[in-house]
């Protein structure tokens, strides 16, 4: 469950487009780091004294920058809802695959697409697209929220 604090912090978030998801994890008082991850590895999220969260998170810096804004988004939802899991660190693979359970990769994929594509936001950039669920406004919407194709169409459910 996300806690109070934290839900009111992504609510504020919900309708800035393209959602600014390094302000959201520094406001979260996550530090962001773009590293040089091995290939296979989109990011991770450790435990860091030094930051005010006690977390944060490095994202692989040759993946695309749509990309990298999910993979931050999904690393937060990490925090959020399995903070008590992180021990050690969570590596998340291309696939976002890690140590943990594929119910909680899910559940934090779910999260993820919620920060980045926030559901309200999207209806209403649809709905000035014509509202049609099509290839052609799925590549306007990534532009528009800045995520990358695949990742929107699974939003739309046109994947
Ligand atoms: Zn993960």
């Amino acid at each position: 469950m996300i806690n109070v604090e934290h839900r009111s912090i992504l609510d504020r978030y919900k309708n800035m487009v393209p959602v600014p998801v390094g302000k959201l994890a520094q406001e979260l008082g996550i530090q962001v780091n773009l590293a040089l991850l091995s290939p296979n590895i989109s990011g991770l999220i450790e435990p860091n004294s030094e930051t005010p969260s006690g977390f944060h998170i490095r994202v692989n810096r040759y993946e695309i920058p749509e990309r990298q804004r999910f993979t931050i988004a999904h690393e937060i939802a990490h925090f959020l809802l399995h903070r008590d899991y992180i021990k050690n660190g969570i590596v998340d693979n291309v696939m976002y695959r890690s140590g943990l359970s594929s119910k909680r990769e899910t559940e934090a994929n779910r999260l993820a697409a919620e920060i980045v594509m926030p559901r309200a936001a999207l209806d209403e950039a649809l709905e000035n697209l014509g509202g049609k669920k099509d290839d052609a406004s799925a590549m306007q919407l990534a532009k528009i929220f800045r995520v990358s194709l695949p990742a929107m169409k699974v939003r739309l459910g046109i994947a």
